[in-house]
């Protein structure tokens, strides 16, 4: 099997974790602040891997022709904002690890950017059910409104126990031999142009699968913090050296 076959559960998973992170900050008394209807956080540069790229562009090459022309529109527009900004070569230098641009500075410029996820509309996301890990990991306790000013420090988050889309992305390139590759929602239909569904890792045991998943959990899991309260605002792009 694929990962693709497994992403539901890891999405139930994730949900769970972030649950366990609102119960671990309410018991500290901390409310998430995160709330449908809020979108502030769908203007950040969201980290996808590969298998959630695969799964998205298989949706949007499935839906009807009309909503399928207005997505793919949204995805012209933001990657061509993305390069006439320069975001998008810097972007490229993260992936590359060339760059000179830390993940954080990357992550306030693309926000400064104020373009909206394809799939947010009136503030909701469209793909809920399917939004990508890293979207589902992003909480914050702080007031809604301080999310639209990320570089200001005021934003606090709360960490999910462990971050499942760290598992996925390296299960999903190379298990620990490299680094997961880094893949921007927005950049979705270059990613998907660029690596044809041909070359993805050959498709293992169902056990295979299910031993380097759990290799993964255990190394990520006692790095969970005890306080799942961090001062600094959630950054969604990874710094190499947090992967
Ligand atoms: S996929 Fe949904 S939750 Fe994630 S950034 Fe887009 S609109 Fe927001």
């Amino acid at each position: 099997m694929g990962p693709a076959a497994l992403l539901p559960v890891l999405q139930d998973l994730s949900n769970a974790m972030s649950d366990l992170a609102g119960q671990n900050a309410s018991r500290l008394g901390v409310q998430l602040s995160c709330r449908a209807g809020c979108g502030a956080c769908c203007r950040q540069a969201v980290p996808i891997t590969p298998v959630e790229a695969r799964v998205l562009a298989g949706l949007l090459d499935a839906l009807p022709r009309e909503r399928q022309k207005t997505l793919r529109e949204r995805f012209r527009q933001a990657a061509a904002r993305l390069e006439e900004s320069g975001v998008a070569q810097a972007v490229r230098g993260l992936q590359q690890g060339n760059g000179t641009a830390t993940a954080h500075e990357v992550g306030l410029e693309y926000f400064a950017l104020g373009i909206p996820c394809p799939f947010l509309e009136e503030e909701r996301c469209t793909i809920h059910e399917i939004r990508p890990l890293r979207c589902r990991e992003y909480l914050v306790s702080s007031p809604a409104e301080k999310c639209s000013h990320p570089g200001t420090r005021e934003v606090v988050g709360i960490l999910p126990p462990v971050m499942l889309s760290r598992i996925l992305g390296r299960w999903d390139t190379n298990g620990d031999a490299q680094p997961p590759e880094l893949i921007l929602l927005t950049m979705l239909e270059e990613w998907v142009a660029r690596h044809p569904a041909g070359e993805d890792r050959p498709h293992r045991t169902a056990p295979e699968m299910l031993q380097e998943f759990l290799r993964g959990f255990a190394r990520d899991a006692p790095a969970a913090p005890a306080d799942p309260r961090t001062k600094q605002p959630p950054n969604l792009l990874p710094e190499r050296s947090d992967v």
